[in-house]
């Protein structure tokens, strides 16, 4: 929290209002000049900290943490000047940190998502871009339409290719310099299970939003033969959501809630270090907790829903994977109850489909919450490298339930993208038999060897963006076996 929370003191981002520190000098853009009504209603140092007042029939809501340097009255918009330059490199980068301030509105039964996502971006690559690839999955799921996009204030013309919103900047973004873009956006969420549509649906009473919130990465197609991931996202230090529903929600989603309106209807929440920010919903969900070490461990459901099993998988998992692993990264995990089709990871988050028979539920539990250390802390490109988020959770994940197994599908390459994996042999390929290859490199090496390098490689690529490459580096790094010589064969482009 050293350096990156150096960098946040200088971000209010409640939708309310945006300060960004560029070059030394602060810009300030109220997104809502009428906001001067505080009513404080908030307990204790969250409240005391509110200079900043709310349009739209909230009370109050300040992050406690938050250095509330909101405006007071009415700021000129756009004040300081843009760091973008004159000129092309026609390049852009994963390496850009990014704060999102999301403003949305859900009308329940209508299926809408409107708002505004405000993206302080900080171009951290080394060498100037011109543009941002971001992602959502709002544009192949939702019918994305796009409002007026800005980048500094000054609007550009941004296109949409498959699954990013390709955002130019106006000019080049020097490394180094910040600039905020803002992409207001408004979608309507599927009303099945079916393809990819579980992603961004309402079904079976729940409203399920994956990967929606237009986010920094770059192109990958959405499309593919299997329900691999077709997402690569870096970290976010920051993101705040503020939802309003036309209908009563409970939530379980990533990050904290930090407020709400005295009408219910609106909610804000915060997230630090976060690959996405997956919102879950229902009317009547309920919740059931219970506390493991340092942490609270939460089952989001609906009736009907096995809350006392998954409670007790999870706490489980938990246990036993910062023990493997070192710790989990967040204070709160939530296992949520989906609308359906198949489990899901989330920063946070571990999504349990409705209908989730008994006899699958502790291992899909388990599964999901082994992707908050690969995915969540050790990020990867899940489109182009599975292996090393799928393979390293499944096996962590089998590890703890003891329930390894042979692979159904003949051995085949591990270094594939998830777009050259048949729906039939994915799993059994990169999953399994990728399982079943690290847990060979455990037993030859040793557990304690094995283990230790395996906490290594987690600590020393906190937050990062890795390859599969990285890992296996990792592990053989860590014993004079020469593993590669029995790898290369099933990673035929990375040896
Ligand atoms: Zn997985």
């Amino acid at each position: 929290m050293s350096a990156t929370a150096l960098r946040l003191r200088h971000h209010v981002a409640l939708g309310l209002a945006l300060a960004i520190a560029a070059g030394g000098a602060m810009a300030v853009a109220t997104t809502r000049a009428d906001a001067r009504t505080v009513r404080a209603t908030l307990p204790g140092a969250v409240a005391a900290a509110a200079g900043a007042a709310v349009a739209g029939g909230l009370d109050a809501e300040v992050a406690g943490g938050l250095d509330a340097t909101v405006a007071g009255g009415p700021a000129p918009a756009g004040v300081s000047a843009s760091a973008i330059v004159p000129g092309s490199v026609n390049r852009t980068s994963l390496d850009v940190s990014a704060t999102y301030d999301v403003d949305v509105r859900l009308g329940v039964a209508a299926r809408t998502v409107r708002g505004t996502v405000t993206i302080g971006a900080g171009n951290r690559s080394g060498s100037g871009i011109d543009r941002l690839e971001l992602n959502t999955v709002m544009a192949r799921l939702g019918a994305l339409r796009l409002g007026t996009v800005t980048v500094d204030g000054v609007a550009v013309k941004p296109s949409v290719d498959d699954q990013t919103i390709i955002v130019p900047l106006g000019g080049v973004l020097p490394s180094g310099a910040d600039a905020v873009v803002v992409v207001p956006f408004s979608a309507t969420l599927r009303s099945s299970l079916s393809g990819s549509n579980w992603l961004f649906t309402r079904a079976n009473g729940i409203i399920d939003m994956h990967r929606w919130i237009p986010w920094v990465s770059r192109r990958r197609a959405f499309d593919r033969p299997n329900h691999g991931d077709p997402f690569v996202t870096p970290v976010s230090p920051l993101v705040t959501v503020r939802i309003r529903s036309d209908a009563p929600l409970r939530y379980g989603n990533t990050g904290d809630r930090v407020a709400i309106s005295a009408d219910g209807l609106t909610r804000i929440f915060r997230a630090v270090n976060v690959r996405d920010f997956v919102v879950t919903a229902a009317s009547d969900y309920r919740t059931r907790q219970v506390v493991v070490g340092d942490n609270i461990v939460r089952v989001v459901y609906r009736p009907g829903f096995p809350a006392t099993a998954a409670l007790d998988a999870a706490a489980n998992a938990l246990r036993k994977l910062e023990a493997r692993l070192g710790p989990y990264p967040y204070k709160v995990l939530k296992v949520v109850q989906s609308a359906g089709a198949y489990g899901m990871e989330g920063p946070g988050v571990a999504w349990i489909p409705t209908g989730t028979g008994s006899s699958n539920l502790r291992y899909l539990v388990t599964h999901e919450i082994a992707h908050q250390w690969f995915y969540g802390l050790v990020g990867n490109d899940q489109a182009r490298e599975p292996f090393a988020d799928e393979a390293a959770a499944d096996f962590v994940a089998r590890s703890v339930l003891g329930s390894r197994r042979g692979s159904r599908c003949a051995t085949a390459a591990l270094d594939r993208s998830i777009y050259r994996y048949s729906s039939s042999c994915y799993y059994e390929i990169v999953y399994i038999q990728g399982g079943n290859l690290l847990d060979n490199a455990r037993r030859r090496m040793g557990g304690a060897a094995f283990w230790a390098a395996l906490r290594g490689y987690v600590a020393d690529h906190r937050w990062e963006l890795v390859h599969t490459r990285t890992l296996l580096d990792a592990l053989d790094d860590a014993t004079l076996l020469h593993l590669a010589t029995s790898w290369d064969a099933r990673f035929p482009t990375l040896y």
